[in-house]
Formats: structure tokens, C-alpha cells, sequence
């Protein structure tokens, strides 16, 4: 999960007096832009499963957070299901930088873990919990759908790793390029690879004027 910049002008159709709709197309097209069509939560690039999220529950006496341009986000249906109702305080990604506060620690092929320094904070701690749901299963086992996911996550990774391999071997001019690419704004899993970088100042001090995304 990282900081997620939306479009300051709200689409057209949340803004007619007596609107009860947050889904017509502008609002779709609008947020598959700001999002680079990947879910808010988990990061992966979304092609049509995607859902529009409320990130506070907008209950049918609610209309105001309902059609809310700043409570809608881009979802997948597998943290969409994940978030429910269970996790409506977690931080917002429109107003935090979460890739700073949220350390994301992937020490082991068997599971992530989520961190901070500010965990004490109720916020923090309800994204922590939903983020480690979403990446580590509800269970002691994973269903096959979070297996599936975690599967694809660490293929991701793994891709990641080997690049930043590639580049620490050899610096040149080509292997700097497909990190730069892995680091763009449209790529997955992108809190991950801040972190793992942050743990090379060099590389990290390096490659921070190409995560754009950072600089909102
Ligand atoms: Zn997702």
C-alpha cells in the first residue's frame, strides 16, 4: 500500500444535486487513472475485476460518504472481501504517506510482515492487521485464492530480486533501465520494493528520484 495521489477535480456525475450513485463511468475512469489501474490495497494491476471501495462505510443513511469522491478507491474483489466492514479506520492513502509509515518485511518465502514505529496509533495498527490479512491468509493455512495470490506475489518479487541482482553485479546503462522500470509508477507491489531498497542506503538514495510516486 502506498500514498495515492487522486484527481482534485471530482467527476462530474458525484456533483448533480441528487445524486445516489458512486459507480457511473466518470467516476470509474477517473479512479482507474489515479490508481494506474491497480487495487489501493494490495497493489496488483486490476484489468476488469475491479471494484470501487468506500475506505469509510457508507451506510444507506450515509449518502454523503456514499457518493464521497474522497472516500471512493480503486479495489480488487479479493481485499474488497478481505476489508468488509472489519477494517473501516484504516489510514488514508490519498492524505499519508504509507510506504514511510508502514515497513513491509518479506524475510522468509512463507509469509510478509507489517510494521511501524507509530503502530500505537489505532489507524496504523487496523492497516497493519488488514494488510498482513491480505497478504498472509486469514487462517493458519492460506484458501486457495490467498495461495493463488501469495503465489503471484512472490513470482513478482522474485522478478524484482533478480533485477536488483543483475544491477549490483553490473551497474551498466541496460540493467539500470529495468530498475527504473521495475520502480515506475504503474508496476505492483511497489511498497515492497521500497523497502527492500531502503535497506541499501546507496541503492535506495540512488533510485529515489525514479519513485515518483513518492513525491506527491
Ligand atoms: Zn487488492
Amino acid at each position: 500500500m502506498i500514498r495515492v495521489a487522486k484527481s482534485a477535480v471530482v467527476p462530474h456525475s458525484l456533483l448533480v444535486v441528487g445524486n445516489t450513485k458512486y459507480n457511473h463511468q466518470d467516476v470509474q475512469k477517473q479512479l482507474i487513472e489515479d490508481h494506474k489501474s491497480k487495487c489501493y490495497l494490495c497493489e496488483r494491476t486490476l484489468v476488469t475485476d475491479y471494484e470501487i471501495e468506500h475506505l469509510r462505510p457508507s451506510a444507506k443513511n450515509n449518502q454523503k460518504l456514499k457518493t464521497s469522491w474522497s472516500n471512493l478507491f480503486l479495489s480488487c474483489g479479493y481485499c474488497n472481501k478481505k476489508k468488509l466492514h472489519h477494517f473501516d479506520n484504516i489510514l488514508n492513502p490519498s492524505l499519508h504517506n504509507i510506504e514511510e509509515i508502514i515497513l513491509c518485511n518479506l524475510a522468509t518465502t512463507k509469509s510478509v510482515s507489517f510494521s511501524s514505529n507509530m503502530s500505537g496509533n489505532f489507524q496504523v495498527a487496523e492497516t497493519i492487521a488488514l494488510l498482513t490479512r491480505i497478504f498472509n491468509g486469514t487462517g493458519k493455512i492460506r484458501q486457495i485464492k490467498e495461495e493463488q495470490f501469495y503465489e503471484y506475489f512472490l513470482s513478482r518479487m522474485n522478478n524484482f530480486y533478480s533485477s536488483l541482482d543483475k544491477y549490483i553485479s553490473a551497474k551498466t546503462p541496460e540493467n539500470k533501465a529495468i530498475m527504473i522500470e521495475e520502480l515506475e509508477i504503474k508496476q505492483e507491489f511497489l511498497a515492497f520494493k521500497y523497502h527492500i531498497l531502503k535497506q541499501r542506503q546507496d541503492l535506495f538514495d540512488e533510485f529515489t528520484p525514479y519513485m515518483v510516486w513518492n513525491k506527491v
